[in-house]
């Protein structure tokens, strides 16, 4: 049986951020003041902390903490970084390192939380990375848009070049404010002076990125992880999650939640109702949870209830946790109307650069749009399937096979709701809300 407490909770009102800890009574990456208090000062930091885990530290030496500790990317990709240390290390030119704080995923707030209440961990792991590979230069890329997480980082930046001299050059990079522009290879030709737009290439960023320098690059989060990591060690590191995925890990809640936006750092074994629970509950009975992002997987709700909320074990499940984001889609709500609006906002953030995306998206958000309005037939939903199988795993980066599985699994969890709409009759929506937090970003963006 799983114990969740909660050692935290951020006030949720006049725009500060709520967050609380699942799984456990001690929080990591967001222990130390509470929300109310802002950014933590680099003072505070190190009293609180101690001195940064990479302060006389041989580069092999970090790099194997690293690499034993087993730190995963958490932007998405869930990528073991110390490969990428591994691999910029011994490429030839000098490194650079890139932490993207981004955050292109309209509903999801745990980098901005982080970013905003402990920019001082994230830049200790970029240090911490810049240490290990022999790294001149660090880049944070951010959307200006953001304005508190981009003050955040501009007081952290300017307290550390004041009192650590020695410090590797740190800087913001403010990036368009697009969905595809925190892509990995959309950074790298960003910061390299092109377009943020993705690119194909046989060679990862660490090996041939910024300028066809060696390049880390990373999600702000996991630069965290490396933060603590680097202090407290490998074992440490590994008492939190699971052995599949070291350490903590925040996430999203969204939707039909009792405080949208509410950030969550899973300390130890959980579920996603003990997560929700912990930390305000449900506001209505959950229908349905769309996890990892608007490109992510619905499940229904039963089954995402008892589900550990755990990188891993979802991803054995063929869930990916990807950016964190749990939204929930209460019982009275339309996940076909729902993913419709989802897939016409994604269709509409492309580089427009690919075919999938200048044809094969439009073409599922326009079906999509006519089943959720009970003007589509049988065959539509046919074509539904056939266009997402056409664009999976095609174009120059992930969007298009992200739109595909999102509707797959949407036609799959939802597919009482779907014969009701394609029989025409009348949706069981009450169709007035948006549990999604996609209108606000819509404004926010467009
Ligand atoms: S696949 Fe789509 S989003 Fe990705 S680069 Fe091509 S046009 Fe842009």
């Amino acid at each position: 049986m799983t114990a969740p407490l909660l050692d935290a909770v951020g006030t949720t009102r006049a725009r500060r951020p709520a967050f609380g800890v699942a799984g456990d009574a001690v929080a990591r990456l967001l222990s130390g003041p509470d929300a109310r208090s802002g950014p933590e000062s680099y003072e505070s930091h190190l009293a609180r902390l101690g001195p940064p885990g990479h302060h006389g530290r041989r580069p092999d030496e970090l790099r194997a903490l690293v690499r034993d500790s087993g730190v995963l990317g958490r932007g998405g990709g869930e990528f073991p970084i110390a490969r990428k240390l591994d691999l910029a290390a011994t490429t030839l030119g000098t490194p650079v390192v890139v932490v993207n704080a981004s955050e292109g995923e309209p509903a999801s707030r745990k980098d901005a939380v982080l970013v905003g209440l402990r920019p001082h961990l994230v830049l200790d792991g970029a240090e911490a990375v810049a240490s290990a590979v022999g790294a001149d230069e660090i880049l944070v890329y951010v959307h200006r848009e953001r304005t508190a997480m981009c003050r955040s980082l501009e007081r952290a930046l300017l307290e550390r070049r004041i009192s650590d001299l020695d410090a590797v050059p740190a800087r913001l990079v403010d990036g368009p404010d697009r969905y595809v522009a925190g892509e990995a290879s959309a950074v790298v030709r960003f910061l390299s002076g092109g377009p943020a737009a993705p690119r194909r290439s046989a060679l990862t960023p660490a090996a041939s990125g910024v300028r066809n320098r060696p390049t880390v690059l990373s999600n702000a989060e996991t630069y965290a992880h490396v933060a603590l990591a680097a202090r407290f060690g490998a074992q440490w590191f590994a008492e939190a999650g699971s052995p599949g995925c070291p350490g903590s890990t925040l996430v999203t809640l969204a939707g039909d939640v009792a405080v949208p936006g509410t950030v969550v750092e899973v300390v130890g074994p959980t579920t996603f109702s003990d997560a929700l629970e912990a930390c305000g509950g449900l506001v209505r009975p959950p229908q349905a949870v769309l996890v990892g992002g608007y490109e992510g997987s619905w499940l229904g709700g039963s089954v995402a209830w008892s589900a550990p909320l755990d990188r891993h074990a979802l991803g054995h499940s063929g869930v990916r946790l990807g950016c964190g984001l749990v939204a929930v889609l209460a019982e009275e709500r339309c996940g076909i109307a729902e993913t419709a609006r989802i897939v016409r906002w994604l269709a509409g953030e492309t580089a427009g650069q690919c075919g999938p995306c200048a044809l094969g998206l439009p073409a599922i958000a326009s079906l999509l749009g006519a089943l959720a309005d009970g003007r589509a037939r049988r065959s539509d939903v046919r074509e539904i399937h056939r266009l997402a199988a056409s664009v999976r795993g095609r174009g120059a980066c992930g969007h298009p096979t992200g739109v595909s599985e999102v509707v797959e699994s949407a036609l799959d969890t939802f597919s009482e709701e779907l014969h009701r709409h394609v029989r025409g009759r009348a949706c069981h929506a009450s169709g007035a809300g948006l549990p999604l937090p996609l209108a606000a970003a819509e404004g926010s963006r467009r």
